[in-house]
């Protein structure tokens, strides 16, 4: 499967889009991926050698991921997960795929499994750690490391979970804390974003995410 992951064998660069699964809806055009009737599977280990898999069922107007989750040591469960596609006519001929991210609706070449679902990395919170400058890199960067100490999700808005065995009840609720603070203003960033995406047009479809 040669159109899915990007280092998602490699957790060094957690926090960045670059460190998570993400799938790319060009190189699995490329590679036959999107076909009716297309079945595969994707599998790694991670680090601590829990494998690692997820099924893709190809269309033409929707694929379909089915693949195991669990957060911060949790129960595994299975999602099972619908991503429909767009296709655009490309200049010098053929259609190009894209899919329409699951939670925002915009038209998206990369989604990015960080959490429980891929979606598109502004419906993560997510950023290339390039395009992010001064404060609003600050926050971000702040928030994913809190979060990745607490064992929650790095989606805005994500799930939490239960404090972490061998963290004091008191450095757990100063994080929470601050977590509270950190979201709140990588939410207004985010949102800033998306409002400045959508003046530029296209085919987007944004709405306000119910955090
Ligand atoms: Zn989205």
């Amino acid at each position: 499967m040669g159109g899915m992951g990007s280092g998602g064998q490699n957790s060094r660069h957690r926090g960045t889009v670059e460190g998570w699964r993400r799938i790319d809806a060009a190189k699995m055009q490329k590679h036959g991926e999107l076909a009716v009737g297309w079945f595969g599977r994707w599998t790694w280990t991670s680090d601590d050698g829990e494998e690692n898999y997820i099924h893709l069922s190809g269309g033409h107007h929707s694929i379909r991921l089915s693949y195991r989750y669990r957060q911060n040591g949790g129960d595994w469960q299975d999602v099972s997960q619908t991503v429909h596609l767009d296709w655009s006519p490309r200049h010098f001929g053929g259609e190009q795929a894209y899919f329409l991210c699951p939670k925002c609706g915009s038209r998206r070449r990369y989604l990015v499994g960080a959490g429980a679902r891929f979606l598109c990395q502004a419906c993560h919170g997510l950023v290339h750690a390039a395009s992010r400058e001064g404060e609003s890199d600050r926050v971000f960067r702040r928030m994913w490391k809190v979060k990745r100490k607490i064992g929650a999700e790095l989606a805005l808005g994500g799930l939490r979970g239960a404090k972490p065995k061998g963290m004091h009840r008191a450095t757990h609720d100063r994080l929470m804390a601050e977590l509270d603070g950190l979201e709140r203003a990588a939410l207004d960033d985010s949102y800033r974003m998306l409002m400045r995406l959508q003046a530029r047009g296209g085919r987007r479809r944004w709405s306000r995410p119910d955090f």
